[in-house]
């Protein structure tokens, strides 16, 4: 059975590059009848910020794509959050030193700063602790055995290193940028356990991704240097019969494709980055979210999914159904992609054009309600569907349809100074009479016909005098049909419109 896991730190809040890893995992998941585990990783106490696990479960819960398995909704292999994994970390580690293939580490922080001051003065690119470092560092394969037993008696503190051997070819295979070679001199003994004794994020990873029956591991291309190490603990540990598959994730990239996207660049072009509203808890500020600028969920999803992979041919709209139908990870691309956020806004109006005049309505509906201003559903309804194929967000039908709720205050006078005449003057007058006595209800078609009736009486040709029409009702020069406008106002409130602007 095919598991794969999202495992965030929770240091902040879940950006979009994370929720594009976790919607693969789920992809990946639901395409292969597997489960898809989010697991907390949280061993870096230090780094912890309160928010942060709930905002990305709740991230998720809006997407749609909230996993089987979490500390909210556990399985089998729970705990879901290392902090609560703690006590298991210790017995892998031992395992480690009792085969030989990790040590005890007694170095200070200046001892260690003052070896990496050597290394950079001797030009050593980046300075290192590897298997020359460690021959001049305090630990337990350079100091006399009976000296570290008695520095662990004593309370000592010291973490636990992996050694790395010196000479050997470390080869992986990921699936989606095929063999990787590293050669370990370029590897450091990276620490496993804190003088904390808590795990690092490697050791943690790898016995968790074990007991947990991780199949896949599919996560961002920044992990790729850290998978060399990751393969050789699989080994150490004598676990590489079920060592998981390795699929990186390519990079986002700036919207011009030079470097990786950043917040820098979020803010100069003034997209969001994060799906939901995050409060940053040290600076008190509210970062702008794809939710609150009005991204639908399902065309998000849509979106982030061709961040990186597509489906092989032209389709570009795809139901989370639809995706899970089409996903597959040797559809996922090497190079690095670019984000485009104009992309994410077209996706945003295909989806607002397929939503029923109803569902829009509740929108409108609901921001009208936020104004204190109250209309009827279907008064709502007839916006919706006429300002549809012109909103990119639901905020839209509304700022684009003001016009629609309020009579203009003031009229575009570029537009005045060029349309209004005498020859407008005379059909308008003669139209708001006749729209005066119609019996009936006004409809666009009624409309319409009384127009062209009151044009015609007038000797005037309707081309010619439309925008100075469309002004005087609605203070601009260009907007949807205006018949519809017509029949949205109604008689009275079009008349009076009308009378206002001929005054
Ligand atoms: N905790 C790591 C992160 O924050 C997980 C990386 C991985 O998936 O192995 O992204």
């Amino acid at each position: 059975e095919v598991r794969v896991r999202f495992a965030p730190s929770p240091t902040g809040a879940l950006h979009i590059g994370g929720v594009r890893t976790a919607l693969y995992n789920y992809l990946f998941a639901r395409k292969t009848g597997g489960k898809f585990l989010l697991r907390i990783e949280d061993t870096d106490q230090t780094r912890f910020v309160p928010g942060a696990e709930e905002y990305i479960k709740e991230s998720l819960d809006w997407l749609g794509i909230s996993p089987d398995e979490s500390p909210w909704s556990p399985g089998e292999y729970g705990p879901y959050r290392q902090s609560e994994r703690k006590e298991m970390y210790m017995q892998y580690a031992q395992d480690l030193l009792d085969k030989g293939h990790a040590y005890y580490a007694f170095d200070t922080a200046e001892e260690l700063e003052a070896m990496r001051e050597r290394l950079s003065a001797a030009r050593v690119v980046s300075p290192q602790y590897n298997s020359i470092t460690r021959m001049q560092m305090k630990n337990s394969l350079t100091l006399p055995a009976d000296e570290v037993k008695a520095r662990l008696a004593s309370g000592d503190p010291y973490v636990i290193r992996v050694k790395i051997p010196r000479k050997e070819e470390v080869r992986l295979h990921d699936k989606v940028r095929g063999w990787v070679m590293v050669h370990s001199s370029t590897l450091d003994d990276k620490v496993l356990m804190k003088s904390d004794g808590m795990p690092t994020y490697h050791l943690a990873n790898i016995v968790d991704d074990h007991l947990m029956k991780i199949t896949h591991v599919i996560r961002g291309e920044e992990w790729l240097p850290s998978a060399p190490l990751h393969v050789l603990l699989y080994r150490y540990f004598g676990w590489e019969d079920t060592m998981p598959e390795f699929a990186h994730l390519p990079l986002l990239l700036k919207p011009d494709g030079n470097g990786k996207l950043s917040k820098r660049d979020a803010e100069k072009h003034g997209f969001p980055l994060f799906p939901l509203p995050w409060t940053d808890p040290a600076t008190g500020q509210v970062a702008d979210s794809f939710r609150e600028q009005g991204y639908l969920p399902d065309a998000f999803l849509n979106f982030l999914a061709f961040l990186g992979w597509n489906p092989g041919d032209h389709r570009e709209l795809f139901t989370v159904e639809e995706l899970v139908e089409a996903f597959s990870i040797e559809r996922i691309g090497k190079s690095g992609t670019k984000f485009d956020i104009h992309k994410a806004k077209w996706y945003n109006e295909q989806y607002l054009r397929r939503k029923t005049d109803t569902e829009l309505a509740n929108y409108l509906l609901a921001d009208l309600a936020k104004e204190q201003i109250v209309i009827s559903e279907a008064k709502a309804e007839k916006i919706a569907a006429l300002m549809k194929e012109r909103a990119t967000f639901p905020a839209d039908l509304w700022k684009e349809g003001r016009f629609m709720l309020f009579a203009p205050e003031v009229y575009d006078e570029a537009i005045a100074d060029k349309k209004w005449n005498t020859d407008a003057v005379q059909v308008l007058s003669a139209f708001q009479v006749s729209v005066e006595q119609l019996p009936g209800d006004l409809d666009a078609d009624t409309a319409k016909s009384l127009l062209h009736e009151a044009a015609e009486a007038c000797g005037v040709k309707l081309g010619k005098i439309m925008q100075a029409v469309r002004l005087a009702v609605t203070g601009v020069g260009a907007g949807p049909d205006l018949m519809q406008v017509f029949e949205i106002l109604g008689k009275e409130e079009l008349a009076n419109r009308i009378a206002s602007a001929l005054k």
